[in-house]
């Protein structure tokens, strides 16, 4: 079973819908701040790490 995180419900702001994928918890950590970038967030703050991880479901 992997990970996921709903972009949206990250930052419902952006109206984003893009999911976040990953085989494991670290992984999927990897993949958003990656997709973060996309959002111009080019640095993943500790306070936006805490809501990202807030945010990991299961799969
Ligand atoms: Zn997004």
């Amino acid at each position: 079973m992997g990970k996921k995180i709903d972009c949206g419900k990250v930052n419902p702001a952006s109206g984003c819908h893009h999911i976040v994928r990953g085989k494991t918890e670290e992984e999927v950590l990897k993949n958003a701040k990656a997709h973060a970038k996309e959002h111009g967030m080019l640095e993943v703050t500790p306070e936006l790490m805490k809501k990202i991880k807030a945010h990991i479901e299961d799969e």
